[in-house]
C-alpha cells in the first residue's frame, strides 16, 4: 500500500471520532493531498484545530463535505470566520476557496450562520457549489465519483481517483450494496464502524465493526481503514470484529495518522 512516488494520493486524519468527541479528538475529518493539490474531506468539529498542525487553512485548494451532519461539517463555521478574518496565510486567501456541498446546504448554511447574526458567514468566505447527487467531476487533479448511501440525511459516499490509485470514503452509512460497488478494487476503503453489533438494528444508518469487513470483502478492496469509531470501544475488539469478514492490510484511524495510497 506504501508508494513514494508522484502520483500517490496522502492521507491524513484530522478527525475519527463519531457524533460525540474522543478527548483531545476531533470528529470527521481528513486531508487528501495529491502533489501540490490540497482538499479538506469533511470538518467536523474539532477539525479545524488539527488541521492547522497540517498548514494554515487558507492553503487548502477545496473542501468537500460528505453529508450535513454537524459532525461532518460544522467546523466550516470556524474556518470561515478564520478565512474571512485572520490575516495571511492563515486566513485571507486571495480567491475564495471552493467548497462543495450536497444539494440544499446553502439554506442551512443561511440558518446556521444566523446563529451568529451573520447569515452569510459560509458563503462570503467560499465559493459554494452544490454537487449533484450521484454525479461525476473533477475537483483539480482528482477525479470523483459520488453514490447515494443509506444514512439520516442525504449522504454521498465518495471515490477520489488519481492516477492509478483510488481511495474511496463511505462516509457514514449503513450496510449497502452502492458502497460496495462504489469501492468495489479500489486501493483503499475507508469506512465507518460506528456501532457496537448489539446496536445494530435492520434499518441502521451506520455499521458495525463486522459489517465494515464484509464490505470490504465485498469490493474487494487492498487495505482497509476503520473511522467514526468511539474511543470508548476497545481498538483490539474492533479488528477482531473487521477480522471475522476481511482478511486484508486494515487500519484504525487515529488522530494525524499519515496514508500513502
Ligand atoms: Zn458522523
Ligand atoms: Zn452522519
Amino acid at each position: 500500500m506504501l508508494h513514494a512516488d508522484t502520483d500517490a494520493l496522502k492521507l491524513t486524519v484530522l478527525g475519527k471520532s463519531p457524533a460525540w468527541q474522543d478527548t483531545g479528538g476531533a470528529s470527521s475529518g481528513y486531508l487528501l493531498e495529491a502533489k501540490t493539490q490540497k482538499l479538506l474531506l469533511d470538518c467536523g468539529n474539532g477539525v479545524l484545530a488539527e488541521l492547522q498542525r497540517q498548514l494554515p487553512p487558507a492553503a487548502l485548494d477545496g473542501v468537500l463535505i460528505s453529508h450535513l451532519h454537524a459532525d461532518h461539517f460544522f467546523d466550516l463555521i470556524p474556518l470561515a470566520y478564520m478565512l474571512t478574518f485572520a490575516p495571511p496565510p492563515y486566513g485571507s486567501p486571495k480567491q475564495k476557496i471552493p467548497l462543495y456541498v450536497p444539494p440544499g446546504a446553502k439554506t442551512v448554511f443561511r440558518t446556521l450562520g444566523s446563529l451568529w447574526s451573520y447569515p452569510s458567514v459560509i458563503e462570503d468566505a467560499f465559493e459554494i457549489h452544490e454537487y449533484a447527487l450521484d454525479s461525476a467531476f473533477k475537483i483539480g487533479s482528482l477525479d470523483l465519483q459520488l453514490a447515494t448511501v443509506p444514512h439520516f440525511v442525504t449522504t454521498s459516499a465518495i471515490s477520489f481517483t488519481h492516477a492509478d490509485r483510488r481511495l474511496v470514503f463511505g462516509a457514514d452509512c449503513g450496510p449497502n450494496q452502492a458502497l460496495v460497488n462504489l469501492a468495489s478494487g479500489a486501493d483503499l476503503l475507508i469506512a465507518e464502524a460506528t456501532m457496537p453489533d448489539d446496536q445494530v438494528g435492520a434499518d441502521a444508518g451506520h455499521m458495525s465493526a463486522r459489517q465494515a469487513g464484509e464490505h470490504a470483502t465485498a469490493a474487494d478492496v487492498f487495505s482497509l481503514l476503520i473511522t467514526h469509531y468511539s474511543e470508548l470501544f476497545d481498538p483490539l475488539w474492533i479488528t477482531e470484529r473487521v477480522a471475522e469478514n476481511y482478511t486484508g492490510s486494515t487500519l484504525l484511524a487515529t488522530p494525524q495518522m499519515a496514508l500513502t495510497v
